[in-house]
This record gives structure tokens, C-alpha cells and sequence, in this order.
């Protein structure tokens, strides 16, 4: 142990403080290659786990080889060769009475050559492959041994670490021994945070222990399960990490509670015209959603919930109710999605259920500019406008209201929390505006609460009666004229139509283009039908002119790019055909699909891919045509693609964990959750610093 190490009282100082450089033969180019993947103290050298491991404890008799092994065998060479085949070879045959091995070798140097040469004894390690004659091993490692006079074995597996440029795996195998060993000689130095009990009830071994395993694992070790990452050693330190984060995002829930926020009282005084004049009852999950957030709202702390509920289970109306609770309590409300498009037709839906009552509806995006944004600017600060619609434009730092009671968020994930708490700085006083997001990405509910932890969660999770699911095909382009047929067929019918353009790349004018291409080669072929076309390019005012032709059936057939991806509505809409749709996640399939079906003739959707499609592609666009459910295809979407994507901005940045992989671990998410819990109220002194562990810096970050 070095001297550094050892303060006043002969103990460790806590290995989270501790610098790389403490460790022997670790100077000042390595830590600066360690800091770049995030390795700063001797900590963090502990958690950076080997990601699999070489058996080289026992040496393994040749005639009991299979492919694939990765071992140690010892030998005479019987034989050494060189071969001017395709290639130039050395092959070594190496026997040790059970059978014998090629060790074949294309690059080796004169010396090389002698010192492998018949007689000699060697131990090697080496992966085995089947060849033209038996078994070999290409470039295996060797040492030349003295017959009768076997080098010691490795007493435990040898771990192989993730790396970066320039770090060999001696090195990280030797820092890794030193940090153990700093470890064991004083396990104070890593405190163990979890209690015993919860160690007991859910079966996990000590931190030390679990340390000392995965680098260290015995010759014994289950090297399967260790890969899978489902070792108990592994899913220990996953257990504590996720735990972590659960932890720092309910004390951010917690935090809301000590927060004000105004008590907003339903009068009915506009819900009951609201409702009456409605056209439809509404479903028992959006009687249920509205009570939970009814209830948020008469509460003095500021409400932050998530809304989710799949494309078409009827957000807007429960959001439009949120909205008139806080009107009649007096408050202003702001309503915001994530694009103007979106935006836009929350704008018009607002209009048409709530100036009948008397309500004005005001709108601000970034077009908004001069003297029509300062009127509207001065009657938001003096509480003229009272319920406003927009996009980001919304979050501005001159806008500023009188009395702003909720905010409600369209499609959260298109909002980073950065944006949230810039609305929520929006409050008058003290007192801070109550929240509303509302999501159509169903997450699976487990992961949800993961991820959300510092959120309260409401789940729509039923559709308004009489939806008939979308029937969906996966047909190759080779088939486009069929497809044009059967877009000529409904249309004539009078059955709308979306044609979505995709591209591979983000750039926005590309797909524009392609949308363009698209557009002529139907028109071309498609004579007697109304087109039309949408992109993100289109003036905001073109862009709604084509929207409202549509939605008043002036158009037949609306090409359009990914921007109709979420909310809008054009119930009499019923097929929907996407290009390449294998370039696009399940999600966001979902998000498109959900544009029809929305009324009740039956809809279909056309995923017209561009062959050949990959295993992967192909299974993905199965989960499309065999279902609707989008928590199911959530689910599935986790699994193909992992969590990072299904959730969106929240996993990046935010959500990054070191060991635990929520994928593989969510098995673990329920127990995690009840041991937070019992952190929380039994070891509340403990919450601090296990948080810290994991998330060290990037807390604040969290509870910005
Ligand atoms: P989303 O949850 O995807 O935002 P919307 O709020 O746009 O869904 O609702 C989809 C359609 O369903 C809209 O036309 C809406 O008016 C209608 N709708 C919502 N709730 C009901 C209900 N309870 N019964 C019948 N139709 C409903
Ligand atoms: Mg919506």
C-alpha cells in the first residue's frame, strides 16, 4: 500500500477520494488516458468491471478439446513446418499423450522459428478452431517450459477489461490488483451502504465480496452467467447503482412536496358545459387520470405528473379538462408541444371546445414576432390572456404571466427537463406552476417508474370505444404499383390517404426532397386525385393550409415527411402507407401508424420496405403487423433496441449507469424500488452518500 494512502490513523482515505495516481505505476499519461473514459479515482477502478474472462487456471489435456475453448495446453513439439500455401505459415504440432494440436502461425520472426522446433516443451494459451488437420490454435500465447517442471497455473480466472487506446490489459489487471488490495486490507475504505437486513431479504453478497469476485473470480466461476451480467456479484453492485438512482430522483419528487404551489378548486363552473356540449362520455381510464390529477391540483405543492396513454386513448380532452380546472380556480394555463404542427392543431381543437365558453385561446411560437408577440406578451403578464398554446416560444425569458397555476406538456419527449424547469420558473411568487406531461410512448411500467421516479405516473390504458385496430402489411417496393393501385381504390372511395417519406439521413432538406419526388411520380400516376404535401420546410402557414385541406377532405392524399408523427388528428384517414419504415424504431412506427385509425371504418397501413431486410428489420416490422398494443411494442422495442432509445433524452445524460443495464436488470427494478424504500425510512443517513457513489456530480444535474 502506498505511503500517500495511509492517513493520520493508519486507515485508507475513502478509494472514492482517492486518485488514480495512488496506485503504483499509474502516472500522470495513464490517468489522463483513464480520464477520458470517465476513470478518475481508485473507485472508479473497482466498478470498471471485466466484461468476460480467460481460464487459464488449470492446463487441459489436448485430447479433451472442443472448438471454441479458449485454453491452456502443454506439449512437445513433435513437429515444426513452414507451409507456402496461400499464405506462409509456421505450423507446430504440439502432443501431450491424450493428442495432439496445430498451433499455426503466419507472422513469426527467424528466432521464433528455432525456438519452436521439435522436442522443446511449451505452454500455450490459445482459442481452439478446427483446421485442415485437427484442431489449431492461430498465434496462441506460449512460453517454452522445461519438461517435469510445469509453471504455476493463475490461481483465478483472468479478467479482460473494456479498454481505451492505449491501455493494455496488463495494466488494467495490475491497477485492478492494487485497488483490491487497498480494499481488502481496509474495506472501511468502501463503505458498504446497503444494510444487512436488505442484504439478507434480497439475497446479495457484500460490496468487498462482490468486488473482490468479478476481478478475482475463482477457477470455479460460473463464466456463463458472469457474461450475462446475472452473476449475484454483478446484479449486487447493478442492485446498489439503480438503487441510486431511484433514490436521487425521489428525493427530487420529495423536494416538490416542501415546494408551493397554488390550490387550484374546480368550481364545475365550465367543466359541466364543457363535458355536456363533449359529443362523447368519456372512458373510464380518462375519468380515472382526471381524478388523480384533480386531486394534484387542490393540493398546495406543485403537481408533477406524466400522463401516458398510446396514440388515440384520448390525451387532449383529459388535458383540456386539467386546463379549465385551473381556469375556474383563476389561474392561467400554458400549453405546450413539441412542435408547431402539433401546436397548431392543439390550437384549434382549445378554440373550438372552449371559446363556445367564453374563453379565449392565445397562441405563441417563434413566428409570433413585433407588436403582435408585445400585446400578447402585455396580456399575459396582466392576466387578460388566460390560457395560452405554443411551443417552445413559450419558455422565453420575456414571458412572464400574471398567475400561471399548470403547465402542460405535449409529447415530453421531445422536452429535455431543462426546458420543463424553465416553464416552471414561470410561477408568480413563490408559488410554482403545477405540471402535466403527457406521452404517447407507452413505457413498460416497470421501467417507468424507473426512469420517472421523481414524476407520478398516470396510464390511460384504454381507447375510446369503437376503434377497429390497423391492419398492417409488410410488402416489398418492388410491389409500388400495386401499393399506387390501392391508394387509388380507397381514395376513390373516399378514403384519405398518408403516403410517409423516410430517409436514413437527419437532414431535413433530403427528406424534403424525396417527400417533393414523391409527390410528382403520384401525381404522375395518380391524375384524378388531390394531393398534397407537408415537411418541415413548408412556412407554418402553408404547412396548416395543407393540414386544414386535408382534415376538411379537400385533399385525397397527403404526402408527408416524419413531421405528422405525433397528434394530428384526421379521423376519416384510414390508410397509411411508409417508405423504407426499416429505418424507423418501433416507436416512432407506432407514433405514424397512429394517424389512422382514429375513426370507425377499418384502417390499414402499408410498410413498403426496400429490400433486402435484414433479420433485425424483419422481426421488427413482424412486431408491427402483429400488433397494436403499444405498450407491447414498447416492450418489444426495449428489447430489440434497448432502453436508450425507447426512452428517448431521458436516458441520455440523464440516466447513464456504469454497471446496471436496464434491459438486462429489470428484473431487479421492482426490488430496487422497495429497497429505495426502506433506505428512505430506516437508513435515511445513507441516502446521501450511496447517491453520491453513482451519481456523484451529475445529481445536481438532475435536480436542476
Ligand atoms: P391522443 O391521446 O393520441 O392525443 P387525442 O386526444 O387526439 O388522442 O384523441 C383522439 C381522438 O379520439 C380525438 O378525435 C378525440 O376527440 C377522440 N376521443 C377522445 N376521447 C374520446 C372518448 N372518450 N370517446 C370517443 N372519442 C374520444
Ligand atoms: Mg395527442
Amino acid at each position: 500500500m502506498s505511503e500517500e494512502s495511509l492517513n493520520k490513523n493508519g486507515r485508507t482515505t475513502g478509494l472514492d477520494q482517492m486518485p488514480v495516481t495512488a496506485l503504483k505505476g499509474v502516472g500522470s499519461r495513464n490517468s489522463e488516458k483513464l480520464a477520458k473514459i470517465g476513470i478518475r479515482t481508485v473507485q472508479d477502478i473497482l466498478f470498471h468491471l471485466p466484461f468476460r474472462y480467460q481460464d487459464r487456471t488449470r492446463v487441459v489435456p489436448i485430447g479433451s478439446l472442443r472448438p471454441g475453448d479458449s485454453v491452456v495446453v502443454e506439449g512437445e513439439i513433435e513437429l515444426a513446418d513452414i507451409r507456402f500455401g496461400r499464405r506462409r505459415s509456421l505450423l507446430v504440432r504440439l502432443a501431450d499423450g491424450s493428442g495432439a494440436l496445430t498451433l499455426r502461425f503466419f507472422h513469426f520472426s527467424a528466432a521464433q522459428k528455432s525456438a519452436l522446433s521439435r522436442g522443446s516443451c511449451l505452454r500455450c494459451y490459445g482459442e481452439v478452431r478446427p483446421g485442415p488437420a485437427g484442431y489449431e490454435m492461430v498465434h496462441p500465447e506460449y512460453l517454452r517450459i522445461t519438461e517435469g517442471e510445469s509453471p504455476q497455473v493463475e490461481e483465478s480466472l483472468t479478467p479482460v477489461y473494456p479498454t481505451t487506446e492505449g491501455m493494455h490489459q496488463l495494466s488494467w489487471r495490475a491497477m485492478a490488483g492494487r485497488a483490491l488490495a487497498l480494499l481488502q486490507a481496509d474495506p472501511a475504505a468502501l463503505p458498504e451502504w446497503l444494510p444487512d437486513e436488505l442484504l439478507r431479504r434480497f439475497r446479495l453478497p457484500d460490496l468487498t465480496d462482490a468486488l473482490g469476485y468479478l476481478h478475482r473470480p475463482p477457477p470455479d466461476a460460473p463464466q456463463q452467467q458472469l457474461l450475462a451480467g446475472s452473476h449475484p456479484a454483478q446484479q449486487r453492485l447493478a442492485f446498489e447503482e439503480l438503487m441510486a438512482h431511484q433514490l436521487s430522483l425521489r428525493e427530487t419528487r420529495l423536494r416538490q412536496k416542501h415546494l408551493d404551489a397554488p390550490i387550484l378548486s374546480a368550481t364545475a363552473e365550465w367543466t359541466r358545459p364543457f363535458l355536456k356540449r363533449l359529443g362523447f362520455s368519456l372512458t373510464d381510464a380518462q375519468r380515472r387520470v382526471l381524478q388523480e390529477i384533480a386531486r394534484d391540483l387542490q393540493q398546495p405543492h406543485p403537481m408533477m405528473r406524466l400522463v401516458q396513454g398510446d396514440v388515440g386513448s384520448g390525451k387532449t380532452v383529459v388535458a383540456a379538462l386539467a386546463a379549465l380546472q385551473a381556469l375556474e380556480a383563476g389561474h392561467q394555463v400554458a400549453l405546450m408541444a413539441p412542435t408547431e404542427l402539433l401546436a397548431e392543431q392543439h390550437l384549434r381543437v382549445f378554440q373550438e371546445w372552449l371559446e363556445p365558453l367564453g374563453l379565449e385561446v392565445a397562441w405563441l411560437t417563434g413566428r409570433h414576432k413585433g407588436k403582435v408577440r408585445e400585446q400578447l406578451l402585455d396580456d399575459l403578464r396582466a392576466g387578460r390572456v388566460r390560457i395560452v398554446v405554443g411551443t417552445h416560444a413559450l419558455f422565453q425569458a420575456d414571458v412572464t404571466f400574471h398567475a400561471l397555476g399548470l403547465v402542460i406538456i405535449d409529447e415530453q419527449h421531445r422536452f429535455g427537463v431543462h426546458q420543463r424547469m424553465a416553464l416552471r420558473e414561470k410561477g408568480s411568487g413563490s408559488a410554482l406552476p403545477h405540471q402535466l406531461i403527457m406521452t404517447a410512448t407507452p413505457i413498460p411500467r416497470t421501467l417507468a417508474m424507473t426512469a420517472y421516479a421523481d414524476l407520478d405516473l398516470s396510464i390511460i390504458d384504454e381507447l375510446p370505444p369503437g376503434r377497429t385496430p390497423v391492419a398492417t402489411v409488410v410488402i416489398p417496393d418492388s410491389r409500388r404499383a400495386e401499393v399506387v393501385e390501392r391508394v387509388r381504390s380507397a381514395c376513390v372511395a373516399g378514403r384519405q390517404t398518408y403516403w410517409v417519406c423516410t430517409l436514413i439521413e437527419e437532414s431535413e432538406a433530403l427528406q424534403c426532397q424525396a417527400a417533393e419526388d414523391t409527390v410528382r411520380m403520384l401525381q404522375e400516376v395518380l391524375p384524378e386525385l388531390r394531393i398534397g404535401l407537408v415537411h418541415g420546410r413548408l412556412k407554418p402557414l402553408e404547412k396548416e393550409t395543407v393540414m386544414a385541406a386535408f382534415k376538411q377532405a379537400e385533399l385525397d392524399l397527403l404526402v408527408a415527411t416524419t413531421v405528422i408523427e405525433v397528434g394530428v388528428d384526421v379521423p376519416n384517414a384510414s390508410l397509411m402507407i411508409i417508405e423504407n419504415p426499416e429505418r424507423l424504431g418501433l416507436a416512432q412506427l407506432h407514433q405514424l401508424r397512429g394517424r389512422v385509425g382514429r375513426g370507425a371504418v377499418e384502417s390499414h397501413c402499408v410498410l413498403m420496405y426496400h429490400p433486402p431486410l435484414s433479420q433485425h428489420a424483419q422481426q421488427r416490422l413482424g412486431v408491427m403487423r402483429e400488433t397494436n398494443d403499444g405498450f407491447l411494442i414498447a416492450r418489444k422495442d426495449l428489447e430489440l433496441r434497448g432502453p436508450g432509445e425507447v426512452l428517448g433524452t431521458r436516458q441520455t445524460g440523464e440516466m447513464q449507469f456504469r454497471i446496471a443495464d436496464l434491459l438486462r436488470d429489470q428484473p431487479l427494478l421492482e426490488e430496487v424500488q422497495q429497497a429505495a424504500q426502506l433506505l428512505l425510512e430506516q437508513y435515511p443517513e445513507r441516502v446521501t452518500p450511496l447517491v453520491r457513489r453513482w451519481i456523484g456530480d451529475r445529481q445536481h444535474y438532475i435536480n436542476a
